[in-house]
């Protein structure tokens, strides 16, 4: 099977879910976008700042860039004017340097906020109480050029497929309950970034509705990227 076809089978798989594919393309040449592309895929995901950008240089206009990764604020300002949506966002700092680039580039950018859900210590995010601390500060205020459109979290790397349910569970239960508990202008709560090519299954009977893929339609990475 080629890129074309394994996403299409992958579209085909989510057709009756609420999840759609973001189509990890990190490490990935322009080519293989463009494989993907050809089969009608326009949501793709890199982790790196650079590469992002070169490849929205290189690469067809319609395409919408999904930014996964951990985010270094100095390097917001590269990716301002064109992001789609920026998937991990773990302080309140980058939210704050995202709205000053959003300020600047003249326009509202979609951010997620990451949970921290999995057991590891290393992963990124804030804890559901940093979260609801955040939200209940009037720090949304400054916030005019920011969308918070979802929640984005990463399971703990285990094969304990009952582990990573519970995590995704946790996940869809906080985003229900801030939904319905917070209103702010800023607070436009329709997405669960979760699932990559391991769980995405799991991530997608807990109401998941972006998958993060990259293996599944790339094949493995060629060098790591952690
Ligand atoms: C690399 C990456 C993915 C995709 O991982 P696969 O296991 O190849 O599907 C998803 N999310 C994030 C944040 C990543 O860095």
């Amino acid at each position: 099977m080629d890129i074309g076809d394994r996403i299409l089978e992958v579209q085909n798989e989510l057709k009756n879910t609420a999840a759609r594919l973001i189509a990890v393309s990190k490490t990935k040449p322009a080519s293989a976008i463009e494989a993907a592309y050809q089969a009608g895929q326009r949501a793709f995901g890199e982790n790196k700042v650079q590469e992002l950008v070169d490849k929205y240089e290189q690469l067809p206009k319609d395409i919408e860039w999904h930014m996964i990764g951990h985010l270094q604020r100095n390097k917001v300002k590269y990716i301002a004017p064109f992001v789609h949506l920026i998937h991990g966002v773990d302080t309140i700092k980058l939210l704050r340097e995202i709205n000053k680039e959003g300020v600047k580039n003249n326009r509202v950018i979609p951010c997620l906020v990451q949970v921290h859900i999995a057991l590891e210590e290393t992963k990124f995010g804030f804890s559901q109480l940093e979260i609801l601390d955040m939200l209940n500060s009037g720090v949304l205020d400054e916030f005019k050029n920011i969308s918070i459109v979802g929640l984005m979290g990463m399971a703990t790397n285990t094969t304990d497929e009952k582990q990573i349910a519970t995590e995704f569970a946790g996940l869809q239960a906080f985003f229900e309950q801030i939904k319905s508990e917070i209103k702010h202008p800023a607070l436009n709560l329709s997405e669960i970034s979760m699932g990559m090519s391991g769980d995405y299954q799991i991530a997608i009977q807990n109401g998941s509705t972006m998958v993060r893929l990259g293996s599944t339609i790339f094949g493995e990475r060629n060098y790591p990227t952690n």
